[in-house]
């Protein structure tokens, strides 16, 4: 298999290659150049693949379809650590629990840092370390984040050889749990860096030092955002395991079609389940559901795609999702307007950076792609997710967080008789203990190793809004 930019005016590379990397040279998003594709009997074969043998061998059989450049034998010895009991806290790693009328969540926020990043995450650690040993080559993480994502890649780098990882934070701007997460980390690869400023200016930092490109190179300089390629394959595997459940709890056979709602950001983990169905996962339709920064919402409504200003895009109580643009959006446009890589790097690369927006309301392909690809969206508030959480508490005893809720509060919109619907469960309610307080005045359950997190010792830089502060410190933690 080998992999395209979207742009397409990047030469094609094998998985390995892009294993690193995050963009691709003219600034377009890696994409197999083609889908394998399963037919009914291949996938009753990977059904009896995960119920005989777990969730890590269906990661070992969806992941060879994408990878061969890694030897098999490497390539599951690497699922099989990654994917643990241990790890994810249960043998199923992604179990579903029913709701109501074949309305179900997929838990995938048991991993180390209890938001669906580490389904991803902690193969990527895995990954990078064995490619990093096997090129005899090391790697300088740098990062920006406000929560989920830094603490998910901390977790997943922390001792891993040839790896260190600089994270950066806006000063106090993240939950007293997600800094507890992160800053109570003492591993000797891990550094964290609080920035004296907002989210925008992390981003701003990590942008600079990436362009240049000097210090870039002699610095080994690297990134797992969630446009990496890998991070995104590694998602697909919980669309197919969470449909198996479903199908084998209604004793169904693998030609009934499931549904998918997944509160959505920067498109990553929906991109995942249209990989999936593009494979022929008999999905039917996927639901991105979007809060109060519903800039994906107004597209698949309305065919615009407007990105938002910093200005305009609101802090709310489902922060994980409060983005101004949907950085792995151009992956599904360029799939919806048939590959053409013209017309893609047009939209994103002129449109986007001259007027703020594109167009294509006119365009057959748009009207065409609920039908073709199943797309559907929604949106919810603060008022909404508070109410979804109390219903959910109420009637199903369970506790939900807040990104969560915004996807039950949609998926309830689109439910239809005879299909399963699947929510993806995004994080755990205990990240986001204040709002679930507000909604249900009481604290939310804490798993029994983050007891106390908040008192431990934190190892914290704090640092101005400077590129240079941030360069002379990677400098410094490298001369040994
Ligand atoms: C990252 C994140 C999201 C958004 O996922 P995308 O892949 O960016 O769409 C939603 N909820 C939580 C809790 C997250 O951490």
């Amino acid at each position: 298999m080998r992999y395209i930019s979207t742009r397409s005016k990047t030469e094609s590379r094998q998985f390995c290659e892009i294993l690193l990397e995050g963009l691709a040279p003219d600034g377009g998003l890696y994409l197999p150049e083609h889908y394998p594709q399963l037919n009914l009997a291949e996938l009753n074969r990977l059904k009896d693949v995960f119920e005989q043998d777990g969730y890590a061998h269906l990661a070992f059989e969806l992941l060879s379809l994408f990878v061969d450049d890694i030897p098999a034998s490497d390539l599951k010895e690497i699922c099989v650590k990654t994917y643990r009991a241990e790890v994810f806290g249960s043998e199923l790693i992604a179990p579903i629990r029913h709701l109501e009328n074949g309305l179900y969540i997929q838990a995938l926020s048991n991993g180390p840092t209890l938001a669906f990043k580490d389904m991803a995450m902690q193969l990527l650690g895995n990954l990078f370390e064995y490619q990093l040993a096997r090129t005899g080559r090391r790697l300088n993480i740098l990062g920006a984040t406000s929560g989920d994502t830094g603490s998910a890649a901390e977790y997943a780098m922390r001792g891993k050889k040839g790896v260190r990882v600089f994270m950066t934070s806006p000063e106090g701007r993240m939950s007293a749990f997600q800094q507890a997460q992160m800053f109570s980390l003492t591993d000797e690869n891990i550094f964290n860096i609080a920035i004296h400023g907002v989210f925008d200016d992390c981003q701003d930092i990590v942008k600079a030092v990436s362009s240049d490109l000097a210090f870039k190179s002699k610095y080994s300089i690297g990134t797992v955002n969630s446009i990496n390629w890998a991070r995104l394959l590694a998602q697909v595997v919980y669309y197919f395991a969470g449909y198996f459940q479903v199908i084998a709890q209604n004793k169904m056979n693998c030609e009934q079609r499931v549904s998918f709602t997944v509160p959505s950001g920067n498109f990553g983990n929906i991109c995942a389940g249209h990989v999936a169905k593009m494979m022929g996962l008999p999905i039917d339709q996927l639901v991105v559901a979007t809060n109060e920064n519903d800039v994906l919402d107004e597209f698949f409504k309305t065919g615009v795609y407007k990105v938002r200003t910093s200005a305009n895009t609101h802090e709310t109580t489902s922060p994980s999702m409060d983005i101004s643009k949907a950085s792995n959006f151009e992956r599904f446009v360029f799939d919806m307007l048939h590959r053409d890589s013209e017309l893609t790097y047009s939209l994103f690369a002129n449109q986007i950076p001259s007027q703020g927006y594109f167009d294509l309301s006119k365009n057959p392909l748009f009207k065409d792609a609920h039908q073709k690809f199943g797309f559907l969206s929604g949106k919810s508030t603060h008022k909404d997710r508070i109410a979804t959480i109390k219903e959910v508490y109420k009637n199903y005893q369970q506790m939900i967080d807040p990104h969560t809720a915004d996807g039950v509060k949609v998926a309830k919109e689109f439910a239809l008789a005879g299909t399963p619907m699947v929510v993806l469960e995004t994080a755990l309610p205990i990240k986001f203990a204040s709002t679930i307080v507000e909604a249900l005045g009481v604290e939310p359950t804490r798993p029994a190793k983050f007891e106390g997190i908040e008192d431990l010792p934190k190892k914290v830089k704090n640092m101005p809004s400077d590129v240079n502060v941030v360069k002379h410190f990677i400098e410094e933690q490298c001369k040994d």
